[in-house]
């Protein structure tokens, strides 16, 4: 009883505050506030709307406000949860396993707090709030940028800085390392290199890179899991730095690897290598999932169907789509001064993949495995330049590349 006339009481004062306010969106005299933003203590101002319709208009900008909030507030600020399991994005932490119908053997474990990054480091602009404000809205979601030469020479420097920064996390993996010193190591190299982890924030993700172990497809995000003799691990590296991206990932051998699954990593190696033989201009996007397909499928093997290749440069996710499986529908030729990634990812079972409660972390229906390797490339006048390309002092970690 006493718990309703609060209630009541609080929702008069509620009303009687909104008489002085007007719409967030027509700026006509409000009469009722956003309930979550009550709930939450947020500026009045945000949280007036004129009738239902305003608000329901402005939902789908509006409800950011909220994540914003949990974010910077308290519960759900990753800076105050050290060592609890992610749930999806933006909603926070929890101590306990969360319930899952898991497809495998692997299961998610408690991730680190959020890794600082020095105020002299230039930011991209999810990396305080977890939105990307440019890329959603830019024309380089439809139209694919041809570089300048200053482009190009830039994202030449920060390609070059990512595949050191890969280098540095693949010397440290062994059994025994948890991902998440993987993802200190990818973090302090960046850093130290002068550059932001893209992924950090990203859509709210927690950490400096993703590492995929066993039936993780992609984005498995960096915890106290100890990696184990025989598991694979990709580890996927993006860097910003001079306002440009750079994206690329391997995938390692943790240990004595069995037959199969050394079979499947050599074979997606394979399938990335034949589909940038084929990059020059003039060439259709949609060619890149044949070749791929090709090759996975004589293996026995299937590819993965959600995640593509993507433009990039001062944007992290850009135009063009390039998808990995055959009959895609991707349109367009490839042109000089391009710049995007071929990222295959190969299943040893079937291609269906299932997201967990995290939000991120995509795995194999099946829960058998999968493997990636992913480029950044440069489409030249007449073939090809692998941005990410590997450096003499790369670990020498394929055996199909000492022969
Ligand atoms: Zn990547
Ligand atoms: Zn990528």
């Amino acid at each position: 009883m006493d718990q309703v006339k609060s209630r009541l009481r609080l929702l008069n004062a509620i009303m009687a505050d909104v008489a002085t306010l007007s719409c967030a969106r027509c700026s006509k005299p409000a009469n009722l506030q956003c309930p979550k933003c009550v709930e939450l203590k947020l500026p009045r101002e945000d949280a007036a709307f004129c009738t239902q319709d305003c608000f329901k208009a402005s939902w789908s900008s509006h409800k950011s406000v909220h994540l914003k909030a949990k974010q910077s507030n308290g519960a759900g600020n990753p800076e105050n949860e050290g060592w609890q399991y992610c749930l999806k994005k933006g909603q926070g932490r929890t101590p306990k396993l969360p319930y899952f119908d898991w497809t495998g053997t692997l299961r998610p474990y408690p991730i680190s707090s959020k890794r600082v990054v020095p105020a002299h480091i230039d930011l991209p602009d999810w990396a305080a709030d977890g939105i990307p404000k440019e890329e959603p809205s830019s024309d380089l979601q439809r139209v694919v940028e041809i570089k300048t030469p200053d482009q190009i020479e830039r994202m030449r420097e920060t390609c070059r800085i990512a595949r050191e920064v890969l280098d540095a996390a693949a010397r440290v993996i062994r059994p025994g390392i948890t991902t998440d010193e993987i993802d200190r190591v990818v973090h302090d190299a960046t850093i130290a290199a002068g550059g932001y982890p893209s992924p950090l924030n990203y859509h709210f993700f927690p950490k400096s890179c993703c590492t995929s172990v066993n039936e993780v497809i992609c984005h498995g995000i960096p915890d106290a899991r100890k990696l184990e003799d025989g598991d694979i691990v990709n580890v996927d590296v993006s860097v910003f730095y001079k306002g440009v991206h750079a994206d690329l990932n391997d995938t390692y051998f943790v240990g004595n690897v069995d037959e199969e699954s050394r079979r499947l990593v050599q074979c997606t190696y394979e399938c990335l290598e034949k589909a940038i033989s084929i990059v020059k201009p003039g060439v259709r996007f949609r060619e890149v999932g044949e070749v791929i397909n090709r090759h996975a499928t004589m293996a026995g093997f299937s590819v993965a169907k959600s995640y593509c290749g993507h433009g990039i440069g001062e944007l992290f996710h850009c135009a063009p789509n390039i998808p990995h499986y055959a009959r895609n529908k991707a349109v367009g030729v490839m042109k000089a001064g391009q710049t995007f990634t071929i990222e295959p990812m190969i299943n040893a079972g079937i291609w269906r993949d299932r997201m967990w409660p995290d939000g991120w972390t995509d795995v194999t229906a099946d829960g058998k495995r999968s493997a990636q390797f992913e480029h950044t490339l440069l489409v030249t006048e007449t073939g090809v330049e692998v941005l990410t390309a590997r450096l003499p002092s790369s670990p020498k970690v394929y055996p199909w590349l000492d022969a």
